[in-house]
């Protein structure tokens, strides 16, 4: 496996790699990597040749500096992972090689910005503002540079996967985006590089007992989003999660649905006691 810190670098080693004729797949994250981030790997990796990760913790998407600050750095750990599950090349640039005006100048709008689409709106968008403008900036900035025929995104981050397909669409990537699914942990809590910051994990577990409650109830029958709702709101309350939302939506638009038809998604943010933000999601479906 390579290791690139620079555009330049990376440039230069994908050149000689398409002029063999292979193909190109990108697995963006933010590095403390987990299985969530190995199982993207995996997908992509019989889809093509040659298989580029980004592990770069973005500070235009957060909108909290100390969520910045805090946000779990295990580079050395990254790199043997990587390695491990036979990444190409891993790209690890610095803050000032990915914004070369500097934050500020993003900031201020003084240099170039992409911004999100309306599919960026409410739930993560609404609760965490600029978050999107942050994504879909890095990873139009990260595309140019490698120009992947392939990425590849979990479903865990829902409305990142409808906000990216947007991106793609409106400005012509032409990249050929694969959706991998949500990876848990044996108990059913789903992976995710901020889960070394709990402190414990009865909290955060009553998310995916609620979404596999609802899951069920919608099966056998119950299509009242209201009702639904408020369930699993209480079932998160009672565990001493606070909940950012709890939202049933239309899987594609993320518009409010009242009653479920066929299908839906069940989307939820909660802080924990420590003040840990989780998300998660579920795919609802009448008569199981
Ligand atoms: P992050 O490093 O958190 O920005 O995540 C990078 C990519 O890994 C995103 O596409 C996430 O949706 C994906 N990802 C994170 N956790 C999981 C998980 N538990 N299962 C599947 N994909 C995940």
């Amino acid at each position: 496996m390579q290791i690139a810190v620079t555009a330049k670098e990376v440039r230069e080693i994908l050149r000689s790699v398409r002029r063999e004729g292979k193909t190109i797949g990108v697995v963006p994250t933010m590095g403390a990597l987990h299985d969530g981030h190995f199982s993207l790997v995996d997908t992509l990796r019989g889809r093509c040749d040659f298989l580029v990760m980004w592990a770069f913790v973005n500070p235009t998407q957060f909108n909290d500096i100390n969520d910045y600050r805090n946000y779990p750095r295990t580079p050395e750990k990254d790199a043997a992972g990587a390695k491990a599950h036979e990444v190409d090349l891993l790209f690890v640039p610095d803050v000032s090689e990915i914004y070369p005006a500097g934050t500020e100048a993003y900031y201020e709008r003084k240099s170039v910005r992409v911004t999100a689409g309306d599919r960026s709106l409410g739930f993560e968008g609404e609760h965490r503002p600029g978050h999107f403008d942050g994504v879909v900036h890095v990873c139009t900035v990260m595309f140019n540079i490698i120009r992947p025929d392939f990425a590849v995104f979990g479903e865990k981050d829902y409305q990142q996967v409808q906000v990216i397909k947007q991106l793609n669409e409106d400005l012509h990537l032409g990249i050929e985006l694969v959706v991998a699914p949500i990876v848990r942990d044996a108990d059913g809590l789903a992976m995710s590089s901020r889960n070394v910051l709990l402190n414990e994990r009865s909290g955060p577990l009553s998310i995916s007992k609620a979404l596999m409650q609802i899951k069920a109830e919608v099966a056998a029958g119950q299509s009242d989003v209201s009702v639904l709702e408020q369930e699993a709101r209480l079932m998160l309350e009672n565990a001493g999660l606070r909940p950012d939302y709890v939202s049933i939506v239309d899987a594609e638009t993320l518009k409010p649905v009242k009653s479920i038809e066929n299908e839906a998604q069940l989307l939820v943010a909660a802080f924990t006691d420590n003040n840990v933000r989780l998300i998660d999601n579920m795919r609802l479906r009448r008569g199981g």
